[in-house]
């Protein structure tokens, strides 16, 4: 495996796969590397010849007030754990090579990026899509995998593929969760012992609510506020947001049914969780 810093150094390495007609699969990351990220490693590895994977913090999806600078980074870990399972190549580029002093270009996707997480975080999928958009022009993958734990990301990305015409595949992998439920997050690594257990409450709500919708329940105001119960019953989480949509246009649906996505995101202290389960009715 080999670490590569420069755009124009991972170019030149692309080039040489294509001559050889090696399909390139791309994962996404800012690193700080878990299960989850290793489960998008071997969904590359079995599609395609070769998997790049990029280690980027990328300022640009960060609020002001949010967790830039004291975002867990720890590319010599990283790099065992993407070593042993099989990367070919690690895209870890600093700041100023993706944004150079001069850097004024942005990609705005437009209304899905102010639902959900985009309420309270204004900006943050404009710095997502421009960076990934960015990426994608750099590496060329044939395919690039998305995990479901971050679900509007996905649709997002989705999108902006689309309306660009941008030539790859985005294949969405399942969330990998922790043995009790807890969904695989870099940022679980801020809960201390009460505060990781409290996060419990988010798969847990979730999981429970999957159940009520399985027994028959259709009302997703019903399902919602039994949600708000059960998290305002948790004392160290304070719920953001806990919505029922529809899993193709985000916008929340009054009946359950078809395609739906149930996401929230719910603080444990000043750590910032989200999780959601997609259902199929
Ligand atoms: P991040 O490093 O948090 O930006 O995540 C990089 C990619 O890994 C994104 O596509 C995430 O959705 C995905 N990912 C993060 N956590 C998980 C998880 N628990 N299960 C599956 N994919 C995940």
């Amino acid at each position: 495996m080999i670490i590569i810093e420069r755009i124009k150094d991972m170019r030149d390495w692309i080039k040489e796969q294509k001559k050889c007609q090696r399909s390139i699969g791309f994962v996404p990351t800012m690193g700080s590397l878990h299960e989850g990220h290793i489960s998008l490693v071997r969904a590359s590895k079995k599609d395609n010849d070769c998997t790049v994977i990029s280690i980027f913090v990328n300022p640009t999806q960060f609020g002001e007030n949010e967790d830039y600078d004291t975002y867990p980074r720890d590319l010599a870990k990283d790099s065992i754990l993407a070593g042993r399972s099989g990367v070919d190549v690690i895209f870890a580029p600093s700041a100023k090579e993706i944004y150079p002093a001069d850097y004024l270009t942005y990609v705005d996707v437009g209304e899905i990026t102010e639902l959900l997480c985009g309420k309270s975080r204004p900006g943050h999928f404009r710095g997502v899509t421009t960076v990934l958009c960015k990426l994608f022009n750099i590496v060329c993958p044939n395919r690039a995998y998305f995990g479901q734990k971050d679900a509007q990301q996905a649709v997002v990305v989705s999108k902006m593929v689309e309306d660009l015409n941008i030539d790859l595949e985005i294949v969405v992998c399942p969330i990998i969760r922790e043995k009790d439920g807890l969904a695989m997050s870099s940022r679980n690594r801020y809960l201390d012992a009460a505060g990781r257990k409290s996060a419990l409450i988010l798969s847990r709500s979730l999981f429970e609510a999957e159940e009520m919708i399985k027994k028959g329940e259709r009302d997703s105001r019903k399902i919602l506020d039994f949600i708000c119960d059960r998290i305002s019953g948790e004392p160290g989480a304070r719920l953001e947001y806990a919505e029922i949509v529809d899993a193709g246009t985000l916008r929340p649906v009054d009946t359950i049914e078809g395609k739906i996505l149930a996401a929230l995101a719910v603080r444990v202290g000043t750590t910032r969780l989200i999780d959601n389960i997609m259902l199929e009715i």
